[in-house]
């Protein structure tokens, strides 16, 4: 099977006022189709400018980032892209928020309305169409954002502490929710997260990056989710707290 993304030597300085700062350096990754891995490291070692080169926001200052094959140049539909606030516009309806995707992309058709009807629906939000965001919870807010972005199809989701606004016992039940649904999808996610054991419950394969500028210090291959386990019963594993214990030393240890 062929890498989806590929990012060959790839590092990016930001120049301010100051003068250069080195974010990221010598990245080399490799994902495979529907391949979920998660990203932790130090808080600034560069882990949104990770995303925001994969999304296309940034080009790199060295080397390349391929999506089957093709460099990427700009922002593209390819690349979905989830924030942890849900940018929901108060204004606009649960349905009008999850149809802006396609809005923007010149897409309201009246096929893609009832498509994006039937996921509202698919994904526990029938009925809610008519509501506003600030009469929904956090956890079906984010479920809306999640809505919005996969109506655009990507391949690729992106998403960056995705559950960190939502308090600890709906991060887990949205968590679990939103990993069913992008497995149902067949979706290739990169997600960072502060979180180690939200890294390790969902992921294929965790990534451990050092403090600025950020290199990838450890790769960690997780099993635990082969056979399709649910997050939450892969907490209950005995293996997990071995991976736990890995990973939390990885990323507490200078290098
Ligand atoms: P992380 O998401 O891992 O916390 P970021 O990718 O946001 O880290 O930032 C990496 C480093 O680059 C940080 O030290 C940050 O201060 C710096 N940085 C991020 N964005 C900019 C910018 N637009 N201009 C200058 N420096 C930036
Ligand atoms: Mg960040």
């Amino acid at each position: 099977m062929r890498a989806i993304l590929e990012l060959e030597n790839v590092s990016l300085s930001y120049h301010t006022l100051e003068g250069e700062i080195l974010a990221l350096q010598d990245i080399n990754l490799q994902v495979m189709p529907e391949e979920f891995i998660s990203i932790v490291g130090p808080s600034g070692c560069g882990k949104s400018t990770l995303l925001s080169l994969i999304a296309g926001l940034l080009k790199p200052s060295k080397g390349t980032i391929r999506l089957d094959g093709v460099p990427i140049t700009g922002t593209t539909q390819q690349v979905g892209y989830m924030l942890q606030q849900d940018y929901l516009f108060e204004w606009r309806t649960i349905l009008d928020n999850a149809l802006l995707g396609l809005e923007v992309l010149r897409k309201r058709t009246p096929e893609n309305i009832e498509k994006v009807k039937q996921m509202l629906v698919d994904y526990g939000l029938g009925g809610f169409e008519k509501y506003y965001p600030q009469q929904l919870s956090g956890g079906m807010r984010q479920r809306v954002a999640l809505i919005r972005t996969l109506a655009m199809e990507p391949k690729v989701f992106l998403l960056d502490e995705p559950f960190s606004a939502l308090d600890y016992q709906n991060r887990l039940a949205v968590g679990a929710e939103v990993v069913k649904i992008l497995r149902e999808q067949k979706k290739t996610v990169i997600m960072v997260t502060h979180d180690i054991p939200e890294a390790i419950s969902m992921a294929n394969r965790v990534l451990v990056f050092t403090k600025r500028p950020g290199r990838i210090k450890s790769e960690h291959i997780v099993t635990l989710n082969a056979n399709g386990c649910n997050p939450l019963a892969c907490r209950e594993s005995p293996e997990f707290s071995r991976y736990y214990t890995k990973i939390w030393k990885e990323l507490n240890s200078d290098e």
